[in-house]
C-alpha cells in the first residue's frame, strides 16, 4: 500500500491528466461500473487500488486522509495561508441538518427500506440471492436491476440530501450552481431512479404491494419536498453528465 506521502505525489500526477473533466466526482453517483467517464474522472483514478474491504480498507482510508491533508497544507502553502489558522477558526453558527425535517424523513425512509431488504431478501447484495423473488422470476433482468437500484441507492439518497442541507446559505438562494444544488440535483436523480425501480418490483410482488405503495408514497414526498427545498436543483449542471463540462483541464 502506498504511503500517505506517496499517494499524494500520485494524486498530483493523476490530476494533470488533461482528459479530466474537474470535479466530475462531486455530483455523480459514485457508481462508478456503470460510469462512462472513469477515463475522465481523477477520482476513479485515484480509488483504483483501494482495497475492497476488511481492515486493509481502514489502513487505506487513512492514508488518503493523511495524503489529502499534506496535499491541502501545500495548497494553502501556495496560497500564502497558514494551515495553523484552520485549528482557530471560530465553531459554525448552529445548524444542525439533522434537526431539517427533510433529512429526518428520508434517514428514517433509507432506514424502514433497510429493514425491510433485510428482512425480506437474507444475504447479501447478490442478485441471485434475492428470496423476495419468486424462482421463476430470478433469471429475470429487471428484478435483479430494480433491487441493484434500490440496494445501491438507499442510503445514498440520505447522505447527498444530507450534504446539500449542510451547504444552505440563504446568501445564494438565487444561484443555480451552488454545492448545495448540485447535491440535491443527484439526490433528485438517485430519488426518481427509486420510485422506477420500486415501481418494477411492485409490478409481480403483488405479496407486498400494500407495503410498496407506501414506500413510493414516501419516496414522492421526499422528492416533493427536496425540490421545494432545492428550487434550482434541477437545472443545476453537472460537469460531464449535463451538457458542456463546467470546465475542462
Ligand atoms: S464520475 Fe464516474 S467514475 Fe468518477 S466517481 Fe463518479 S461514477 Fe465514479
Amino acid at each position: 500500500m502506498l504511503s500517505p506521502s506517496e499517494m499524494k505525489d500520485r494524486m498530483h500526477k493523476l490530476a494533470q491528466n488533461k482528459d479530466n473533466i474537474e470535479g466530475i466526482y462531486n455530483y455523480c453517483d459514485r457508481w462508478c461500473e456503470r460510469c462512462s467517464f472513469t477515463t475522465r474522472c481523477l477520482n476513479f483514478a485515484s480509488s483504483k487500488d483501494a482495497p475492497e474491504d476488511g481492515p486493509e480498507l481502514w489502513d487505506y482510508l487513512h492514508n488518503v486522509f493523511e495524503a489529502t491533508m499534506l496535499m491541502l497544507d501545500e495548497m494553502m502553502e501556495k496560497m500564502g495561508l497558514d494551515p495553523e489558522e484552520i485549528k482557530n477558526l471560530e465553531p459554525p453558527e448552529e445548524y444542525d441538518p439533522r434537526e431539517h425535517p427533510l433529512y429526518k424523513k428520508v434517514y428514517e425512509f433509507s432506514f424502514t427500506i433497510h429493514k425491510w431488504l433485510e428482512k425480506n431478501k437474507p444475504g447479501e447484495n447478490d442478485t441471485d440471492v434475492f428470496d423476495i423473488i419468486p424462482g421463476n422470476k430470478k433469471s429475470d433482468s429487471r428484478y435483479n436491476e430494480a433491487f441493484e437500484v434500490i440496494y445501491f441507492y438507499n442510503f445514498f439518497i440520505s447522505a447527498k440530501i444530507f450534504r446539500a442541507l449542510t451547504g444552505i446559505d440563504e446568501d445564494e438562494s438565487d444561484e443555480i450552481q451552488t454545492d448545495s444544488n448540485g447535491s440535491a440535483k443527484i439526490a433528485l436523480i438517485a430519488i426518481d431512479r427509486l420510485i422506477a425501480a420500486w415501481s418494477v418490483a411492485m409490478e409481480k410482488l403483488s405479496e407486498h404491494e400494500d407495503e410498496i405503495i407506501r414506500f413510493l408514497i414516501i419516496l414522492s414526498e421526499i422528492r416533493k419536498q427536496t425540490e421545494l427545498a432545492f428550487p434550482n436543483a434541477r437545472k443545476f449542471v453537472r460537469a460531464g453528465f449535463d451538457g458542456q463540462p463546467l470546465s475542462e483541464n
